[in-house]
C-alpha cells in the first residue's frame, strides 16, 4: 500500500480537490487501484448539516454517506464509487476517541492529541486504504497549512513517513503563485511561507504543484525550487484550464505522473488517458449547443449544484454538445411573465432544495415546462414541485402543497415519509444512498434506462409523494413511471419517478441521479434530457428559421 499526501497552502479554494482528483486519474490511467480520502478539519461528523451557501453541495455516497463534495470529484475521476470512510472529520475522529474512553479501553491513561487523536486519523486512514484493497490511498488534507485545526491531521501524516517505507509515503504541497498583471511577475514568497509552515510540523514536501492563472515560466520553477529544497523537476503547474476534465492532461504532459512513478518506486507504465482526452475534445470542439434553465435558489453559489452541472456536462458530452447553463432565480419567478425568464431555453431542470423560499416559483417553472411543452426534468425537489403543480392545476386540489412548506395544506400531496415521524435530530437522518427504483414498462422512464428493470439512484430526502394521493393523481393523467419495490416491509411502493403523457419529455425522480454520473458515463436521466432539450431547441430555431423565411418571401 502506498500513500500520498496531499496539502495546500496560501489560501483555501484552490482546487485542491481537482489536482487530487486529477492525480489520482493518471494513476487509474495506469490500472492502479487507487483510492481517495479528503480529511476535512470541521468538528460537524459530515457535511449534512452545512450550508451549501457556503460550503457547496452536500455529495452522497452509495452507502449513504454525506458528504463534502470534493468526494464527487474523486468518484467522477477515479470512476469508483466510494464510501463514507473516504470523508474523515475532527468531529468524527474525536467522537471515536471520546466513546473509547467512555468504554475504559484508555483505562488509566491521560488521553491526549499525541498519540490518541493522531492514532485514530491514521487507523482511519489505512481502514480505509485496506478496505476498498487500494495500491495507492491519496489522502487531502482540507484547509490550508498553517490553520490550528488541521494541526493533528499534518502530525498524524507526518508519522505515516515512519510508520511505512520510504517508498510507500509521498507528500505534495500545493500553493498559490499570484500574477501580478502591473508588473507580469509571477511572486512566489507566499509559497516559500507556506513550505516553511509545513516544514515547521515535520513534513518536507517531495513534489509541489504551483497553482497559478497562466503557465508560469521557467524561472519560477527553479526558484520554488531553491527555496523549498525540493528538485526543479519535481515542481509542476496546475494553471487555469477551460475545464477541469483538462488537467490529468496538463499534469500527464508535466510529467507528474512519471515522477511519482519515481518516488514511489512504481514501475514505468505509458497511462491511458483516453477519457480525459475525449471529453475535453467534445468540450472545446462541440458539434451542438443547448440552453438549459436551471430554477434554483443558490444560483450564485454554482458549487452548491456541482454534480448536476457535471452530469448535465457529462449529458452533453454523450451528445457531442455544450450545455450551457442559464441561472434562473426562482425566488423572481412567482410574479409576473415567465418568457422572458425562460427566453432561449432549451430546456428546465428544476433541481433538488430545501426550506420554502423559491418554491412557488419552481412551481410555476414545472407549470411553463408542462404547458409550453418544454422538456423538464425534476430532480428530488423538483419532482416534488412538479406534483404540487399537477395536483393544482390538473387534478383540482386547490391549494395542493407539501407538508414541509404548509403544514396546514388542505391536500398535502407531498408529505413526511412514516420513517421519518420517529426521527429526531437533523444530522445523518434522512432517506440516505442507494435505493432500487423499479420501473414502469412501457414508459419513458424504461425507454431512458435503457429498458432495465430495476436502477439503483442515490437519494436524500426526507419527504415524498403523499400515497394516499397517488390513486387521485394517476387517474387525472400523472403517470408514476417508478417506484420503490417492496423490500422487508419497508418504503415498499414510495413513488421514485413521475411522467406526462402528450409531452415530449416530461421526467421528474425523488432520487438525485447526478451524484452516479461520470464523464463517460453520463446518467441517464441527464442524457436523455439533454437530448430532448437539443430536438426541442433545433426544432426551434427551425420554426423560427421557417417564419423569417416566410415573412421575408
Ligand atoms: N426538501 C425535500 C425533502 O426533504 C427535497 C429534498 C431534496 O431535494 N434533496 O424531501
Amino acid at each position: 500500500m502506498k500513500y500520498i499526501f496531499v496539502t495546500g497552502g496560501v489560501v483555501s479554494s484552490l482546487g485542491k480537490g481537482i489536482v487530487t482528483s486529477s492525480l489520482g486519474a493518471i494513476l487509474r490511467g495506469r490500472s492502479y487501484n487507487v483510492t481517495a480520502i479528503k480529511v476535512d478539519p470541521y468538528i460537524n461528523l459530515d457535511a449534512g448539516t452545512m450550508r451549501p451557501y457556503e460550503h457547496g453541495e452536500v455529495f452522497v455516497t452509495a452507502d449513504g454517506a454525506e458528504t463534502d463534495l470534493d468526494l464527487g470529484h474523486y468518484e467522477r475521476f477515479l470512476d469508483r464509487d466510494l464510501r463514507r470512510g473516504n470523508n474523515i472529520t475532527t468531529g468524527q475522529v474525536y467522537k471515536a476517541v471520546i466513546e473509547r474512553e467512555r468504554k475504559g479501553e484508555y483505562l488509566s491513561q491521560t488521553v491526549q492529541v499525541i498519540p490518541h487523536v493522531t492514532d485514530e486519523i491514521k487507523r482511519r486512514i489505512r481502514t480505509v486504504a485496506e478496505e476498498q484493497d487500494a495500491e495507492i490511498a491519496i489522502v487531502e488534507i482540507g484547509g490550508t497549512v498553517g490553520d490550528i485545526e488541521s494541526l493533528p491531521f499534518l502530525e498524524a501524516i507526518r508519522q505515516f513517513q515512519f510508520d511505512e517505507a520510504s517508498a510507500d509515503t509521498l507528500y505534495i504541497h500545493l500553493t498559490l503563485v499570484p500574477y501580478l498583471r502591473t508588473s507580469e511577475e509571477f511572486k512566489t514568497k507566499p509559497t516559500q511561507h507556506s513550505v516553511a509552515t509545513l516544514r515547521g510540523v515535520g513534513i518536507q514536501p517531495d513534489i509541489i504543484i504551483l497553482r497559478s492563472e497562466k503557465e508560469p515560466p521557467e524561472e519560477v520553477y527553479r526558484k520554488v525550487a531553491l527555496f523549498t529544497n525540493v528538485k526543479p523537476e519535481a515542481v509542476f503547474s496546475s494553471y487555469d484550464v477551460p475545464d477541469i476534465y483538462q488537467v490529468p492532461l496538463v499534469f500527464e504532459e508535466q510529467g507528474l505522473g512519471k515522477m511519482v512513478e519515481k518516488k514511489l518506486e512504481l514501475e514505468p507504465v505509458i497511462p491511458n488517458l483516453r477519457i480525459w482526452s475525449e471529453a475535453v475534445r467534445v468540450l472545446r470542439e462541440p458539434e451542438r449547443r443547448v440552453t438549459i434553465g436551471v430554477a434554483g435558489k443558490y444560483v450564485k453559489m454554482p458549487d452548491a449544484y456541482l454534480s448536476l452541472l457535471e452530469a448535465l456536462k457529462h449529458g452533453g458530452i454523450r451528445n457531442r454538445a455544450r450545455v450551457e447553463v442559464k441561472w434562473i432565480d426562482a425566488e423572481g419567478l412567482v410574479n409576473g411573465d415567465l418568457s422572458e425568464a425562460f427566453s432561449g431555453v432549451d430546456g428546465i431542470l428544476v433541481p433538488g432544495g430545501f426550506g420554502i423560499r423559491g418554491i412557488e416559483g419552481k412551481v410555476r417553472a414545472a407549470e411553463y415546462a408542462r404547458e409550453r411543452r418544454i422538456p423538464y426534468l425534476g430532480i428530488c425537489l423538483g419532482l416534488q414541485v412538479a406534483t404540487i403543480e399537477f395536483a393544482r392545476h390538473v387534478a383540482g386540489l386547490e391549494g395542493a402543497n407539501s407538508t414541509e412548506f404548509d403544514p396546514y395544506t388542505p391536500h398535502p400531496v407531498i408529505d413526511l415519509m412514516p420513517e421519518q415521524l420517529e426521527v429526531d435530530g437533523l444530522g445523518g437522518t434522512m432517506r440516505l444512498g442507494d435505493w432500487p427504483m423499479q420501473i414502469e414498462p412501457g414508459t419513458l422512464l424504461e425507454r431512458v434506462y435503457g429498458g432495465a428493470e430495476l436502477v439503483y439512484e442515490r437519494h436524500r430526502h426526507r419527504y415524498e409523494v403523499n400515497p394516499a394521493y397517488v390513486a387521485l393523481l394517476s387517474e387525472a393523467g400523472l403517470i408514476v413511471s417508478g417506484v420503490t419495490p417492496g423490500m422487508a416491509g419497508r418504503g415498499t411502493g414510495l413513488v421514485e419517478a413521475i411522467e406526462l403523457a402528450d409531452h415530449p419529455f416530461f421526467l421528474a425522480l425523488q432520487s438525485h441521479p447526478e451524484f452516479k454520473s461520470r464523464p463517460m458515463r453520463p446518467s441517464p436521466p441527464f442524457a436523455a434530457f439533454v437530448e430532448a432539450a437539443l430536438a426541442y431547441g433545433e426544432a426551434h430555431r427551425r420554426l423560427a428559421a421557417g417564419a423569417d423565411e416566410a415573412a421575408g418571401a
